[in-house]
């Protein structure tokens, strides 16, 4: 039964063609196979100027504790050039035991995956000792500012408790069990310029070229390392992403110069330390010299860990290593994702399918991935309301 289902599921959602921000028919196909299963569903829709109208779904079974809830989403990335595929990218085919299409692993096969655990559960136990939700957003590849985070705001005026979250992110490099993500580092975006004075270039003597201030200040900021990393996280990084002078001219020199850069950081910093640190190593790169600076910085995600004492670890890590005999390494690597907003509710970590294809050309899962994450998931829900924790 499970078999059947996981691959249905998933064969039908990837078929919707709901490329950020549409819905495509995803949400419409979930809410009707969990009303089938008589989940309660809400369809939450939000809108902000400036931004575009995403719909979204909640979806309950049960009213008790523990409540877990499954968070995803089913807006895919676009699909680029569709002559440069194998496969059409929303026609769902299976070639050589294998799941071609947009969103086959991030992560629509994840949702199919936890919707058929959730029907082989109810067929052997009836009704959960407890309540499993789905948090399924439209807005994780765009803005993210009408999905999640609105949807558990909603949530919370509700009076809606939620004990533990799994987000079905892809969290494996190649195999399905290595990895769980217990954490992300956060994302922090800037921007600095530097302000000489514009002259002639046969006249440098009477301008200050801010190129050369500005490639002193970046060998400054990369002369150090931002930290040496902490217990569960990496050391932060500081990448530069453009260099930006905006000089058409060839006989001028031009009176500013600005670059960008990302910062993923770790436990070890905050937004407001990771300032002082730019601008003190800024300040002592410029020291003495005639350039002004500016910098501006905007914050993308607080970094976040959820204790490796915690239950859910232990439960998921256990249903791992009894369906596929790995011990799955506990994680904060790569980028962000919506569990940001979620660790402000509850304790939440990631696992689902390989992230090996994610958003490239050709992506695509073996159903036996599919298959046996169904099984990891079925397993984790018999050994959490089993553990009523
Ligand atoms: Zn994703």
């Amino acid at each position: 039964m499970t078999k059947t289902g996981v691959l249905e599921h998933a064969i039908k959602l990837v078929q919707c063609e709901s490329v950020t921000p549409l819905e495509g028919g995803a949400l419409d196909y979930l809410q009707q196979v969990l009303e089938s299963l008589e989940f309660e569903c809400w369809r939450l829709p939000f809108s902000e100027e400036g931004t575009p109208d995403v719909d979204n779904l909640y979806a309950r079974l049960g009213t008790g504790a523990p409540h877990i809830c499954f968070a995803g989403h089913t807006d895919v990335v676009p699909v680029g050039e569709v002559t440069d595929w194998q496969h059409p990218p929303f026609d769902a085919v299976i070639n050589d035991g294998v799941l071609h299409g947009r969103g086959t692993a991030d992560m629509k096969g994840s949702i199919a995956c936890f919707v058929a655990a959730v029907e082989d559960y109810l067929a052997q136990k009836s009704a959960p000792a407890g309540s499993i939700s789905l948090l399924i957003t439209g807005d994780e590849e765009g803005p993210a500012i009408n999905g999640t985070k609105k949807m558990l705001g909603w949530r919370e005026e509700k009076g809606e408790k939620i004990d533990h979250c799994i987000v079905g992110e892809p969290t494996n490099p190649a195999k399905i069990g290595e990895m769980i993500k217990i954490g992300r580092r956060g994302s922090l975006n800037g921007t600095l310029t530097i302000i000489g004075k514009q002259g002639h270039v046969a006249y440098q003597h009477l301008a200050h070229n801010p190129i050369e201030g500005l490639a002193t200040v970046i060998s400054k900021i990369l002369a150090e390392p931002l930290d040496k990393g902490t217990d569960t996280f990496m050391p932060s990084n500081l990448e530069f992403t453009n260099i930006e002078v905006n000089n058409e001219a060839v006989n001028v020199i031009p009176a500013r110069a600005s670059a960008r850069f990302n910062i993923r950081f770790n436990d070890a910093h905050t937004p407001a330390s990771l300032e002082q640190l730019i601008r003190n190593r800024v300040a002592a790169a410029l020291a003495g010299s005639p350039f002004q600076s500016e910098l501006s910085l905007a914050l993308s995600g607080e970094s976040f860990v959820t204790s490796v004492e915690n239950e859910l670890v232990a439960l998921l890590s256990g249903a791992i290593r009894d369906i596929t005999g790995l011990e799955p390494e506990l994680s904060t690597t790569g980028g962000t994702s919506d569990a940001r907003f979620i660790k402000d509710h509850c304790p939440v970590i990631e696992f689902g399918l390989v992230n090996k294809t994610i958003h490239q050309v050709n992506e695509q899962v073996p159903v036996e991935h599919l298959e046996v994450l169904t099984k990891i998931y079925r397993r984790f829900l018999e050994d959490y309301f089993r553990a009523g924790v």
